[in-house]
């Protein structure tokens, strides 16, 4: 199987992504710690982030390319360290990406409208979540539009 390289971001099917910046736009457009994050599939240190333990109602937007992601009302205490979602907003609205960076193998999410890392989600862990599904996703990843 071939997958030609082109210029720009791609998606793992090679599709394009609607945002598509260079990574140099990207420097200059968000700080240093949510690049690193963002643009190059960092994690922040657990229960440090600023949405942690937020219980605000409003819609988690992407901190890069204000692509709506999450809803608070799908946020749960997982006490795990990061804000957790049961399940995104619109399944298309986050791209999930196998990463076997750490040698084991976990699911890696991505905004799919810039293909920013978000986190990664965990499944049958037993957290009484509909979904039996953790997301777990950086607070710098994202930004919280409260609601009215
Ligand atoms: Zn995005």
């Amino acid at each position: 199987m071939s997958s030609p390289k082109k210029d720009g971001p791609t998606r793992a099917d090679g599709s394009t992504y609607s945002v598509a910046r260079s990574e140099d736009e990207w420097k200059q457009s968000l700080s240093k710690e949510e690049y690193y994050v963002l643009r190059e599939a960092g994690t922040e240190p657990p229960f440090m982030g600023e949405y942690v333990d937020t219980k605000t109602t409003g819609t988690y937007r992407c901190r890069a390319c204000q692509a709506e992601l999450f809803s608070s009302e799908a946020k749960f205490d997982s006490r795990c360290g990061w804000p957790s979602f049961f399940t995104p907003l619109a399944g298309d609205a986050v791209e999930l990406i196998e990463d076997r960076s750490l040698g084991t193998v976990r699911v890696e999410a991505r905004c799919a409208a810039c293909g920013s890392h978000l986190g990664h989600v965990f499944e049958g862990e037993g957290y009484g979540t509909p979904t039996d599904q953790r997301w777990c996703i950086n607070s710098i990843s994202v930004t919280l539009d409260p609601a009215e």
